[in-house]
């Protein structure tokens, strides 16, 4: 069966931004395949409506990227949009990291997103069409203290980023980041819990004043995502930090 709706792939959705991209999606009338690592509590699950199919896997291990392209398929026949989201945080001084956390935060957050752009970008090349969209961070754009592995996943995944786009765009595939500033999900809770910031730390250094909502970032995305809305942006990385990565005035 192939959709007549857009069909688009979400990874680590049980909560945070891709929860609340999937659910922005979801209201823009797209079919949504939707990963996480952990199965989403009841109330998630709610959350993410009733429509969603849940594919559980870890993104860098080994044949979740099939399982995810062989599922839509299935399902709707096509893929139009992936969302590489799934990420993990590292906050440690750099001579302090071992090799198995740097190469963890490497896995899910660089090689993970790799794997799924490589299988779920040959379906939409054989379509002719599609567009990715990987969430990247601010910090692919600066060198902030203490995150070492995060920092260089996240400067990886938009070197990856624009190399695909070279490669695919005259394919009709557009590939795209996103660069979230500090975002209020269970991620932030954490590091703040480990003592790397406090929420007025934050709020002092965004020229906007606060930190982005999921709901922000998910709204970048769902731009990038739709041709109609970005069909001539590819390779591009967005900032959505309330202009903090533009200030010049950061300190970390
Ligand atoms: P979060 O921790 O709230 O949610 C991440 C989700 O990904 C969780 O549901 C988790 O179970 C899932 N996940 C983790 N490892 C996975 C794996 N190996 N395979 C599949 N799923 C996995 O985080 P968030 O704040 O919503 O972050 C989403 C993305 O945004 C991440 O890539 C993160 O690096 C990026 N980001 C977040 C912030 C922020 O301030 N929160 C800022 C910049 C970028």
């Amino acid at each position: 069966m192939t959709s007549t709706s857009p069909v688009a792939v979400i990874t680590g959705a049980a909560q945070g931004i891709g929860r609340r991209t999937a659910q922005v999606l979801a209201q823009r009338g797209y079919s949504l395949i939707v990963n996480d690592v952990r199965s989403p509590t009841e109330t998630e699950r709610e959350l993410l409506g009733a429509k969603v199919t849940v594919v559980l896997g870890d993104v860098s291990a080994e044949g979740t990227a099939e399982r995810l392209a062989a599922t839509a398929l299935e399902h709707f026949g096509r893929i139009d949009v992936l969302v590489n989201n799934a990420g993990i945080s590292n906050i440690t001084p750099a001579e302090d990291i071992s090799r198995a956390q740097f190469e963890r935060v490497l896995a899910v957050n660089l090689l993970g997103p790799f794997l799924l752009c490589r299988t779920l970008g040959r379906v939409m090349l054989t379509q002719g069409s599609g567009s990715i969209v990987n969430v990247a961070s601010v910090a692919g754009l600066l060198g902030i203290a203490d995150r070492a592995a995060y920092n260089a996943s996240k400067h990886g995944l938009i070197g990856l980023t624009r190399t695909l786009a070279a490669e695919w765009g005259g394919r009709g595939v557009r590939v795209n980041a996103v660069c979230p500033g500090w975002v209020k999900t269970e991620m932030d809770e954490q590091d703040m819990g480990a003592g790397a910031y406090t929420d007025a730390d934050i709020v002092n250094r965004v020229p906007m004043g606060r930190f982005a909502s999921p709901n922000d970032i998910a709204q970048a995305i769902a731009y990038l995502a739709d041709p109609q809305a970005s069909g001539f942006v590819n390779g591009h990385a967005l900032s959505v930090d309330g202009g903090w990565a533009n200030d010049g005035s950061w300190d970390a």
